[in-house]
């Protein structure tokens, strides 16, 4: 290591400023070497701003959830040869991940859950031993009705913890275990005191934020830095979801330094040319929040895939996704610019600086 001569005064400052709030001394960009990738602990530093990444995976209700509601269209997990086919789709690109030095957070639902516990299927289990984080995506018409918007906090808060019960029970082995500790779900966008019923549901981290109907997000929402939300939105209003609550309880990651309000779903257009495109503009993204990330903050970016999306041909299954990986993300990560991690990593990592 070398002596505090060669630290410029403006790292030495920014080295006390985070001894000054509690956080180990960062090196300084000088003398950092490049190997952030090998470091398994995320943190900020205060020598040069780190953007944190990962891809999320959403599995959707499909087929009659627990609750007896029918949920997605275009499939039906109660089906094997259709959840099977699924599962592997979550599981190739899981390993696709894992092989380039990620972990993902795979955020799931019934009837996927049931129809594992159900079944014995032990996909969710195999991931969290292999270090995704497994966490609740929730369609609240899926799990309460049409209704959903009318019921009180309690009434989802219930539904929640239901949910994330079959979770913890479907990453369960017949030694016993299983995920007890979920912390990050999506979903309930719409739901004013979404944020209430998430706490009484023992939830903390949250994104995705999108518009059901509409398919769009505010652009109040991207950036690459969390706060914690003062309470939800209709939709209309984000004068509370935007306004930073030092006390909330759930922390807000959003999905970073986009630049249109269809980002979550422009995949879905075919005008907007497929997966080619959507990949390069998910790197012009990654770039653009690289450029907005700031040293001694936390600085966040992530994108969505769903089972079976961008799977291509049977010669280069999730190819796109392999060379975004490849090309994109793996030469960030060996710089240092860009670390892996999980959203209750960067929520965690958030937590640790935050004033
Ligand atoms: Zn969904």
């Amino acid at each position: 290591m070398n002596t505090i001569k060669r630290i410029s005064p403006f790292f030495a400052v920014l080295i006390f400023a985070s001894l000054a709030c509690g956080l180990p001394a960062a090196p300084s960009a000088e003398t950092q070497p490049t190997e952030t990738a090998a470091q398994p602990s995320v943190q900020a530093e205060a020598g040069e701003a780190v953007l944190l990444f990962t891809i999320g995976i959403h599995i959707e209700p499909m087929g009659e959830t627990a609750q007896g509601f029918s949920g997605g269209k275009g499939g039906d997990y109660h089906q094997p040869q259709f959840f099977e086919r699924q599962a592997q789709d979550i599981l190739t690109v899981a390993q696709l991940v894992e092989s380039h030095g990620g972990h993902m957070t795979v955020q799931a639902q019934s009837p996927f859950t049931t129809v594992a516990i159900e079944s014995g299927n032990t996909i969710l289990a195999n991931l969290a031993a292999n270090g995704h984080e497994i966490a609740l995506h929730f369609h609240e018409d899926a799990h309460m009705g049409k209704n959903s918007s009318a019921l009180q906090p309690l009434d989802w808060c219930n539904v929640l913890k239901e949910e994330i019960g079959y979770i913890t029970q479907a990453t369960s082995s017949p030694q016993g275990g299983g995920v007890t500790d979920i912390r990050y779900w999506s979903g309930g966008n719409l739901y004013v005191d979404i944020y209430e019923a998430a706490e009484c549901a023992g939830l903390d981290v949250n994104s995705d934020w999108k518009n059901p109907n509409t398919q769009s997000t505010d652009m109040s929402l991207t950036g690459v830095n969390p706060w914690r939300p003062a309470g939800g939105t209709d939709g209309t209003d984000f004068t509370l979801f935007t306004q930073n609550d030092p006390n909330g309880a759930i922390i807000f990651l959003p999905e970073g330094q986009y630049d249109k309000t269809d980002f979550a779903a422009s995949r879905r257009s075919d005008e907007a040319g497929g997966d080619e495109a959507y990949f390069e503009y998910l790197k012009e993204s990654l770039y653009a929040s690289l450029a907005a990330a700031e040293p001694g903050k936390v600085n966040v970016f992530h994108f969505t895939v769903h089972p079976g999306e961008f799977r291509g041909d049977r010669q280069d299954p999730f190819g796109v996704i392999e060379r975004f990986l490849a090309e994109v993300v793996d030469p960030l990560v060996a710089s240092g610019d860009v670390q892996w991690a999980t959203f209750s990593e960067m929520a965690d990592a958030y937590a640790a600086i935050e004033q």
